[in-house]
């Protein structure tokens, strides 16, 4: 599952009801990378998550994905918005996953992965089932390809949307907040998950309060406040004595 292009932002900005959230983000990430996104409540992390995964819209910046603008075409030499069927196509490279899970309630596992190879890859059904298959295999949840989402705990929810994502192969995969719905005794089966994820070579963008997962797992972290990144560091310079005081400051906070 090695993916191999880089995502990056450049001076990405976001302003709602004139109140500018994202103050020119200079974000990237490389192929097989791992970035855990902290920050206070209302700092601007799930905006910019939903900004460079195409699910809204930006006011100002650029979202590349191997040097190349996304959500822009170029038109004889103008560049133009993508048209909403562009924007699906470059969407299915990015894989969301969401604090809430966003299953299709109405449907079982099985269809819940089924929908997007199929209705937008056009995929043969048989070969997106042995596709489905294998991911529910992967993230345990086999046994469970008949259940609705309902029949499911909050762990097991979310194992099926990570399923869900990575049944459309996504160049890099989003999470925000992906346990902070989830009971304790839950959130340990998701993590792993994601680590085996991040073990395969996945490039993944992690907004989490989870510490210790941005401590063991990812490769840097980025400090998030008032719209603005204020720190990027390794986890061992971020969680060491000598950090920056923003981030002791925000760490005193949350651990
Ligand atoms: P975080 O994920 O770090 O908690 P958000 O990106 O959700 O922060 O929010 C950043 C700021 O933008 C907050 O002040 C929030 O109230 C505001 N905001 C987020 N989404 C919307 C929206 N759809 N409409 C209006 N304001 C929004
Ligand atoms: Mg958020």
């Amino acid at each position: 599952m090695a993916n191999n292009y880089k995502i990056e932002t450049r001076q990405l900005a976001k302003v709602y009801h004139g109140q500018q959230v994202l103050k020119s983000i200079d974000f990237s990430i490389s192929p097989g990378e791992v970035k855990a996104v902290l920050g206070p409540s209302g700092s601007g992390k799930s905006t910019m998550l939903r900004l460079m995964s195409l699910l809204e819209a930006s006011d100002g910046g650029v979202i590349l994905l191997d040097g190349k603008e996304l959500g822009v075409e170029v038109v004889n030499g103008r560049a133009r918005p993508s048209t909403e069927i562009e924007l699906a196509r470059q969407r299915t490279r990015l894989g969301f996953v969401f604090q809430s899970f966003n299953l299709f309630p109405h449907m079982n596992v099985m269809e819940n992965l089924l929908l997007g190879p199929t209705a937008v890859f056009r995929k043969p059904r048989k070969e997106a089932q042995y596709e489905a298959e294998v991911l529910l295999k992967r993230v345990g949840l086999i046994d469970h390809c008949n259940k609705f989402p309902s029949e499911l705990s909050g762990g097991q929810q979310q194992r099926v949307a990570i399923a869900r994502a990575l049944i459309m192969s996504p160049e890099v995969m989003f999470f925000d907040e992906p346990t902070s719905a989830l009971d304790p005794e839950l959130v340990r089966e998701v993590l792993n998950v994601m680590e085996d994820l991040a073990d395969s070579g996945m490039t993944m963008v992690v907004v989490t309060h989870e510490t210790g997962f941005a401590r063991e797992v990812s490769d840097h972290v980025v400090l998030f406040n008032e719209g603005r990144i204020v720190e990027e560091a390794t986890p061992d310079n971020f969680f060491s004595a000598d950090a920056p005081l923003p981030v002791k400051q925000f760490l005193q906070h949350v651990m």
